[in-house]
């Protein structure tokens, strides 16, 4: 243990978690600091790591006490906790708070800009997003790298493919900002979604910059959408050289050969997956319920509530079914009956997460869930359905975007 604890060593270990990938223990520290309370207050710095913290695991509960603490303590004057709690959130999927936030501040910097960009982009809001961003060069504050990104990917959420191009030309011509790995990214994802694989093969063709594994990865994801397995291929061959150790890579690639029915090379992708020793990360959700976080993982037989959970997921199943509702064995990548696959589709995480949350919240309340990985077509389904016949507003967040389910539909409009 440190000897003297104070602020500036209690943020900076908060820091160090929220910066790589760990926020439970970031928001576990913040909780130590604040306990043991001997004059060493939190801070600005403090509040933004923990604010990134919340952010990361959708924990509004959590957020909303932060910034409480903040209008207390005075720190709503500076621009940074201000563009923190801007996408605090937006993740946290309270965009209208968000705005308020965002609102209330006179002076503006291109970080707050870009924080409400991306909030919208996030939730599929394209044409809003892509309003701001002009409201904001017409404010005179000029686009960065991240402003670019944000703006661009909102544009793919939304499928907005002309807003998208123009604004990708418009980068170095109007406003001197060359586009990287990351906005190459973007545009190859924009294109490929629409099913404009061409035009994105040609954008990786004639790239200024070598194409990264972003964008390699970018093209799969299409591939995968539109079942295209020569180009998947040929883009997974370029992501093996680039990131031989990524599990996710080989998973994409045995899951459009599962699409095209072809077994044979699923099982050798699956083989050489195991021969490496890699395994591919696990599906995991979460929720907040009362300040408290609840982790599930894919057919958790470990959480201590997954019987009762698990009997409502398969009651909530049967009354589907009634109601049309086909299991997408599909998306298991094992030879297994179906039985035993629809077994594992119903322990999807994310599927338990929402159960727990019908069971623990009350009616009327928007369940809020939070997914490691991209939302599967079973589960998207699933939900949509659920949406409806609980009559519950179903907020769930994947690696890429927000769905807003209700009353049997999704704001993704099933584009995801
Ligand atoms: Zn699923
Ligand atoms: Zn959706």
């Amino acid at each position: 243990k440190m000897p003297v604890r104070n602020v500036v060593s209690w943020s900076a270990m908060i820091a160090c978690y929220a910066n790589n990938g760990r926020p439970f223990e970031a928001l576990e520290l913040f909780r130590d600091m604040v306990l043991e309370n001997n004059d060493s207050f939190p801070n600005s710095v403090t509040m933004v790591s923990v604010l990134q913290a919340c952010a990361a695991l959708a924990a509004l509960e959590q957020g909303k006490v932060l910034h409480g603490f903040i209008l207390r303590r005075g720190l709503d004057s500076i621009l940074p906790v201000i563009s923190a709690l801007v996408t605090m959130y937006g993740r946290c999927g309270k965009l209208e708070m968000g705005q308020r936030v965002f609102d209330q501040k006179k002076e503006k910097d291109v970080v707050l800009w870009n924080s409400l960009i991306s909030s919208y982009g996030i939730h599929g809001f394209g044409h809003k997003a892509i309003q701001i961003f002009e409201e904001m060069i017409d404010n005179g504050v000029s686009p960065s790298h991240v402003s670019f990104g944000s703006v661009l990917g909102a544009c793919s959420h939304a499928g907005l493919v002309e807003e998208g191009k123009m604004l990708f030309e418009s980068m170095v011509k109007e406003h001197g900002v060359y586009p990287t790995a990351h906005h190459y990214a973007c545009m190859v994802d924009l294109l490929g979604r629409a099913n404009r694989l061409e035009e994105a093969t040609k954008i990786v063709e004639e790239m200024r910059i070598e194409p990264g594994p972003l964008v390699w990865g970018a093209l799969l994801g299409s591939c995968r959408i539109h079942c295209n397995v020569e180009l998947a291929e040929r883009a997974s061959q370029r992501l093996f050289e680039l990131e031989p150790t990524n599990a996710g890579n080989y998973v994409l690639l045995a899951d459009i050969y599962a699409q095209a029915d072809m077994w044979r090379e699923v099982k050798r992708v699956k083989k050489f997956l195991k021969a490496r020793g890699l395994q591919k990360v696990s599906g995991r959700s979460w929720i907040e319920i009362e300040r408290k976080l609840h982790s599930f993982m894919s057919v958790d037989e470990f959480n201590p509530h997954y019987e009762q959970i698990h009997a409502l997921v398969f009651k909530l199943s049967t009354e589907m079914k009634e109601k049309g509702y086909v299991p997408r064995t599909d998306v298991v990548l094992y030879r297994l009956d179906d039985e035993e696959k629809e077994r594992i589709v119903l322990g999807h995480s994310e599927k338990l997460a929402v159960a727990f949350g019908l069971i623990n919240s009350n009616h009327g309340e928007p369940i809020r869930v939070t997914k490691n990985l991209r939302l599967c077509e079973d589960c998207h389904t699933f939900v949509k359905l659920i949406s409806k016949f609980a009559e519950r507003e179903i907020l769930i967040r994947d690696v890429n975007r927000y769905h807003h389910f209700q009353n049997g539909a999704c704001s993704c409009g099933d584009y995801w």
